[in-house]
């Protein structure tokens, strides 16, 4: 069943779609819709002990991981912008060769390439991060200015931040919680795709790979759901992300 309605969700790094969206792209795409994710870098400042080459640099892996998590989402299509990691340090490093940092990136040019994607496929929700970063990284800061601006260049008509209840954002704030129940153990998936983030031998996060081993009722109830800052919803309970729809 296809509704031929599209959904693009913008994110800074590999993984980040992973642990806030994952769920609705698996929702979205399970309901017959068409969903693209489009990520700015490719998160090669990242932590981790997957051991790397010259051949391998953590942002080929992480390429890598990220294209198989979206295939276990059920996305269409995925885009890398090409922009380098911004990193989490005090200073933003300097530019690796013929490539800018994310942050760097003039704002209207970042803006240009994702909304030529937006306008490709027509997206009528786009998705990114919400103001404060989430805990506040300076891509997923940039990530949520360059979807703004996309969206108005491309005049998509919905914007959703996504966000947590516990992050920066008042949860007052939240307008869309949507019920990702039955995509728990396809969100459960992707992250354990982000390998180089994720894996206990891996250096992955430490809180992540406890939470990656909890039971499925419990993995369910903890990531069961997804947050979003957008237009007031009919009924944020119901958590349709769609303009105009009940569902
Ligand atoms: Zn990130």
């Amino acid at each position: 069943m296809s509704e031929g309605r599209t959904l693009a969700v913008f994110h800074a790094h590999p993984d980040d779609e992973a642990l806030l969206t994952a769920g609705t792209m698996a929702r979205a795409a399970g309901q017959g819709h068409r969903v693209v994710l489009v990520v700015a870098t490719d998160g090669e400042l990242g932590q981790t002990r997957v051991p790397l080459t010259p051949d391998t640099p953590l942002g080929l892996v992480r390429r890598d991981e990220v294209r198989q998590a979206a295939r276990l989402l059920g996305v269409h299509r995925l885009v890398h912008l090409g922009y380098a990691d911004s990193g989490a340090g005090p200073a933003v490093p300097a530019d690796p060769p013929g490539r800018t940092r994310f942050v760097r990136a003039p704002l209207a040019d970042a803006a240009a390439r994702l909304a030529d994607v937006l306008r490709e496929e027509g997206a009528e929700v786009l998705i990114t991060d919400d103001e404060g970063g989430g805990y506040g990284h300076r891509d997923h800061r940039r990530a949520h200015r360059v979807g703004a601006e996309a969206a108005r260049l491309a005049r998509t008509p919905r914007v959703l931040e996504a966000t947590m209840p516990f992050a920066y954002s008042s949860p007052r704030l939240i307008t869309h919680r949507v019920d990702v129940r039955r995509h728990a153990e396809a969100k459960r998936a992707a992250l354990r795709a982000h390998v180089s983030q994720s894996s206990p031998t891996m250096g992955g996060d430490r809180a992540l790979v406890r939470c990656l081993r909890l039971p499925a009722p419990v993995f369910r109830w903890v990531f069961g759901h997804e947050w979003f800052i957008g237009p007031p919803a009919a009924s944020a309970a119901t958590g349709c992300i769609w303009p105009g729809r009940s569902r």
